[in-house]
């Protein structure tokens, strides 16, 4: 699978880049005292894990296991000080 690194707060991160069948057949698992539930995640369906923004270019940013819309992704790169020397 194809991965970069950037960096950012926390120093270098690695992102994968998933296509979009690696999304599919996903599930939530919502486990309370009193209920365990396994909700199906519909496959076309591919919501940023930070700003719920719906994502519809692939391949997806995946940091850990969240993904990634590009406006988040930009958000945590940490933009080096440009260096001329
Ligand atoms: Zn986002």
């Amino acid at each position: 699978m194809e991965a970069t690194y950037i960096q950012t707060e926390d120093g270098r991160t690695k992102i994968e880049w998933w296509p979009k069948e690696k999304f599919a057949s996903r599930v939530t698992e919502v486990i309370s005292s009193a209920h365990y539930d396994r909700i199906p995640i519909p496959d076309d369906v591919i919501l940023c894990d930070f700003c719920n923004e719906r994502i519809e270019e692939f391949p997806v940013p995946v940091m850990g296991t969240y993904a990634l819309c590009k406006k988040c992704l930009k958000g945590i790169e940490k933009v080096g000080e440009p260096s001329d020397s």
